[in-house]
């Protein structure tokens, strides 16, 4: 086995578990929502097979594409948001990982086009700012993908939400961008219950900038 093998074939298998971390926190239904992984050091992407269910993902029903979204190894074939997914590693070489869900609370705030305001801390610290809400896009071409990239360019928050339509996250890798997947679910929750009961109260910017440089560099195991 090659480097590339072994990579690859790890990434088939982290997916697996990254899939089920979507159904784990309730962020998808059916066959809906799908995660990639930049193949490191190679100008390719893995990704979850069109229509499959999750109970039935395995290692090997993964697909290996290309950065244009070719398929170049598995034997279905992969998902339809794969164009999307490889436009934005082909523009943002940071990102390794990259998911996609339509969790019902952050799309809900996608079917207002309404970014989720910064009111909470775990906000602040996770995407450090609002959550934008990025152009309607219709699937196929690289409009999804242009949108994604165009949106989150030059912006601290890992996560977008496609007008009508759902999230994309990204990540440093797989496992980053599924994590910033749930916690835009979970504050998208928090932050449409609060606003059914009242006004919520930004938080002050340096108060954002403070917090989001906590996590960022201070918080957890280092
Ligand atoms: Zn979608």
């Amino acid at each position: 086995m090659t480097t590339l093998d072994l990579a690859v074939a790890g990434l088939r298998t982290q997916l697996v578990d990254l899939h089920r971390e979507l159904t784990r926190w309730n962020l998808v239904v059916w066959t809906a929502g799908n995660v990639s992984a930049r193949v490191p050091g190679a100008d390719l992407l893995v990704i979850k097979p069109s229509g499959v269910s999750y109970d039935d993902l395995t290692p090997e029903s993964m697909v290996v594409c290309d950065l244009d979204g070719n398929l170049v190894d598995g034997e279905l074939s992969p998902s339809s948001d794969t164009a999307a997914h490889a436009y934005v590693y082909r523009h943002m070489p940071h990102v390794g990982g990259v998911a996609h869900t339509h969790s019902t609370y952050a799309s809900a705030w996608a079917a207002r086009g309404e970014p989720i305001p910064c009111v909470l801390t775990a906000m602040a610290d996770e995407f450090g700012g609002e959550i934008p809400v990025g152009p309607f896009a219709l699937i196929g071409g690289d409009e999804i993908g242009r949108g994604v990239v165009d949106t989150l360019n030059g912006q601290r928050s890992p996560a977008v939400l496609m007008r009508n339509h759902g999230v994309f996250t990204i990540g440093s890798d797989a496992r980053a961008a599924v994590k910033a997947a749930v916690m835009c679910e979970d504050v998208a929750r928090t932050a449409h219950l609060a606003c059914e009961i009242g006004q919520p109260i930004p938080i002050p910017q340096n108060a954002v900038d403070s917090l989001h440089h906590r996590y960022r560099n201070v918080y957890g195991q280092h």
